[in-house]
C-alpha cells in the first residue's frame, strides 16, 4: 500500500516543509477558473493527508475533442484534486488516431500528397486548441515547439515508409502514438495555467510492455517498479502527472501501442502499479449502460456491476471499456469507475469485485459486429486428429483470439468466432494447417462468413437462470432474427449467440426489450457533495489477493 502522512509528526516527511495546503489555503484561493490563470509561480500544491487516496483520471478522446472540452476536463481535475492525488491519463484529441493510422496507410502506398493533408489538418487542430487555450505566450510557445518537433517526427516516419513502401508495425505504432503525446502536454499545460502544478510524462517512461507492437502487453514487475520510482515523487510534491494513454515501450526503449482504445488500459495498468485506491475513465456517456446507446436507444445506466459481469461486456463489445482495462485492477480489487465527463454531477458506473447481486438477472447486452465466422466441416471431421488442438495451435501462434467456438452435435463442423482484423489469416493458417486433410477429402472445406456478428446476454450467473436461452430464442424468433450459433454454459455470466451483422439492431432491441434493460434510473449527485464519487471511501468493496 502507498505511504501515507505519518500520524506522530502529523507531516509527511517527503513532503517539503513549506508546503502548501490547498484546504487551508481555500479562503484566499479563488475558486478554479479558466478565466483567471494564476499568478506566475504560483501553484496550489495539493494538500495531502492520511485520508487522502490516490485516484487514476482518464479522460478520452471525445473528453479532450476542442479547446472548450479540455478546459472543462481541467476543471474536473482541479475539483478532484482537493480531495484526491491524482494521476491523470489522456486520449489524444478525438478523430486523431484515425487520422495519423490514415497517413501511416497512405505513406505505404506512397501517397505524399494525401501524408501532407493529413499533418495540415493535424497542425490547425491542434494549433487551434492551442490558441484558445494558453494565454501566456512564453508557454505556448513552448508547447507549441513541441508538437512541431512531434509533427516533424510523424512525418519523417511517413517518408520513410513513403520510401520503403512498408509499413512495419513498429513504424505504424510509433506514428499512431503522435495524438497522445500531442493532447497530453496541453492538458498539463492548462492545469499549469489554471495553477495546478503538473507534468506531462510519457507513458514509454513507466509502462514496459513486450514488443508485441498493435497490441503491447504490459510487464508489471517492471512498470510497477518505473511507475513507483517516476510518480510518486511528483504525487508526494503535489504535482499532477498527466500522462500519455495508449502507449507504452519495449524494455529496450521501443514505443509500444496497447491496442486501439487502450488508453483505458494504460489507466488500469497505472492504477494497478501504484495501487491506486480507484480508476476513474471520464467519457462522453452517463458509464456503462445497458446496451450501445448508439444502437439501443432507451439504454439504461448501471450504477454497480461486478469486474466479471463488466469484462465479458467490454471483451464483447462495449466500446466504452478497452477489452483488457478490466484484468489489471481485477487482480487488485481496485474499483474501477465510469463517468461523464460532460456530466460530471452523476454518478456514473461503479465496477466492483461482486458488483450488485440483487439484480436478479440479465444486466446488459454488448454486440461485437467486428468478427467474423470460421467453418471447419465435413463427414470425415470426426476422423481428423486432434482437430480442435491443432485449431487452437494456428490462432495461437498468430495471436487471433477466438471470441466464441461452437460444434454441431453430429461433430461435422466446427464453427468459430475471431474477430475480423484476424479473419483471413487465420483462415489462411487453418488451411494450411489442414491443407493435407482437405486434398484427401477427410475435410470437405474451411469456409469464412464475414457477414456475422457476436450478440451477449450478460448477467450475475446468468448460466444457471433457467429460461434464459428459450427467452432470447423466443424474443430473437418474434423479430425474424436467426441464430446462427450460440455459447451456452462456458462462462457463468455470458451467453453469446451468433446472428447476422443486419440482424444486430434487432437482436439487442429485442433482447433489450425482453429483460425490461430499459426500466432503471440513473442516479445523480451534485458536483461538491462529500458522497460524490470522488470524495473517498476508506474501505474496498473487494479483496485484494495479495
Ligand atoms: P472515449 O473516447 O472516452 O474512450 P469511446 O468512444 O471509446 O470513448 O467509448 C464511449 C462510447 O462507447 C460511447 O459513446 C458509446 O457510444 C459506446 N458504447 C458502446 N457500448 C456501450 C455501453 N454498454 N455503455 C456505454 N457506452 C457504450
Ligand atoms: N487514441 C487511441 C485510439 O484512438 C487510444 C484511446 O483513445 O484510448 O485508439
Ligand atoms: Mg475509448
Amino acid at each position: 500500500m502507498r505511504s501515507k502522512v505519518n500520524p506522530e509528526i502529523g507531516h509527511n516527511p517527503r513532503l517539503p516543509r513549506n508546503h502548501r495546503s490547498l484546504h487551508a489555503d481555500s479562503a484566499r484561493t479563488p475558486a478554479f477558473s479558466t478565466h483567471l490563470p494564476a499568478p506566475a509561480g504560483e501553484h496550489e500544491h495539493v494538500h495531502r493527508s492520511l485520508q487522502r487516496p490516490l485516484r487514476i483520471m482518464k479522460f478520452g478522446g471525445t473528453s479532450v475533442a476542442d479547446a472548450s472540452c479540455m478546459q472543462r476536463v481541467a476543471e474536473i481535475i482541479h475539483t478532484a484534486a482537493r480531495e484526491s492525488d491524482l494521476v491523470v491519463v489522456i486520449s489524444a484529441m478525438s478523430g486523431v488516431t484515425n487520422k495519423l493510422i490514415e497517413a501511416a496507410l497512405q505513406s505505404e502506398s506512397g501517397n505524399r500528397e494525401a501524408v501532407a493533408q493529413v499533418f495540415s489538418q493535424l497542425r490547425a487542430q491542434h494549433g487551434a486548441a492551442l490558441t484558445s487555450l494558453i494565454q501566456s505566450d512564453t508557454r505556448r510557445n513552448r508547447i507549441g515547439q513541441q508538437m512541431q518537433e512531434l509533427f516533424r517526427e510523424g512525418e519523417r516516419l511517413c517518408e520513410g515508409t513513403c520510401l520503403l513502401h512498408e509499413l512495419t508495425p513498429r513504424a505504424r505504432d510509433a506514428i499512431s502514438s503522435l495524438g497522445e503525446r500531442l493532447s497530453a502536454p496541453m492538458v498539463a499545460a492548462v492545469l499549469e495555467q489554471g495553477g495546478l502544478a503538473s507534468q506531462c510524462i510519457e507513458a514509454t517512461e513507466l509502462i514496459v510492455t513486450d514488443s508485441y507492437y498493435g497490441g503491447a502487453e504490459p510487464w508489471m514487475d517492471l512498470t510497477r517498479e518505473r511507475s513507483s520510482a517516476r510518480l510518486q515523487p511528483l504525487i508526494e510534491q503535489g504535482i499532477v502527472p498527466v500522462v500519455t494513454g495508449f502507449i507504452g515501450a519495449s524494455e529496450e526503449g521501443v514505443l509500444t501501442t496497447l491496442g486501439r482504445g487502450g488508453s483505458d488500459y494504460s489507466a488500469t495498468i497505472l492504477g494497478t502499479a501504484l495501487d491506486a485506491d480507484e480508476v476513474i475513465i471520464w467519457t462522453d456517456v452517463d458509464g456503462l449502460l445497458t446496451a450501445d446507446p448508439r444502437l439501443v436507444q432507451d439504454a439504461c445506466l448501471i450504477s454497480e456491476i461486478s469486474y466479471r459481469e463488466a469484462a465479458e461486456l467490454a471483451y464483447f463489445g462495449a466500446k466504452v471499456l478497452h477489452p483488457k482495462s478490466l484484468q489489471p485492477v481485477m487482480q487488485r480489487g481496485i474499483p474501477l469507475r465510469i463517468r461523464n465527463t460532460f456530466a460530471p454531477e452523476k454518478l456514473g458506473t461503479k465496477i466492483t469485485p461482486v458488483g450488485c447481486t440483487d439484480t436478479g438477472g440479465v444486466t446488459a447486452l454488448a454486440a461485437l459486429t467486428d468478427a467474423a465466422m470460421i467453418t471447419i466441416g465435413g463427414p470425415g471431421l470426426l476422423g481428423v486428429q486432434d482437430v480442435l488442438g491443432r485449431t487452437f495451435a494456428t490462432t495461437v501462434a498468430i495471436r487471433a483470439t477466438v471470441l466464441l467456438i461452437a460444434q454441431s452435435s453430429s461433430q461435422n463442423d466446427i464453427c468459430l468466432v475471431v474477430s475480423s482484423s484476424h479473419a483471413k489469416r487465420t483462415l489462411e493458417e487453418l488451411r494450411h494447417e489442414f491443407s493435407h486433410d482437405l486434398s484427401h477429402e477427410t475435410l470437405e472445406h474451411i469456409t469464412l462468413d464475414s457477414t456475422v456478428a457476436i450478440v451477449s446476454v450478460v448477467g450475475h450467473k446468468v448460466r444457471g437462470m433457467s429460461g434464459v436461452a428459450g427467452r432470447i430464442f423466443a424474443a430473437l424468433g418474434r423479430e425474424n432474427v436467426d441464430v446462427i450459433a450460440m455459447a451456452h454454459g462456458a462462462s457463468a455470466s455470458n451467453i453469446s449467440f451468433v446472428v447476422a451483422k443486419k440482424d444486430v439492431r434487432a437482436a439487442l432491441l429485442a433482447a433489450h426489450r425482453e429483460f425490461q434493460l430499459g426500466e432503471q434510473v440513473s442516479p445523480t449527485f451534485p458536483v461538491s457533495s462529500s458522497d460524490a464519487p470522488w470524495a473517498y471511501q476508506p474501505e474496498r468493496t473487494g479483496s485484494n489477493p495479495d
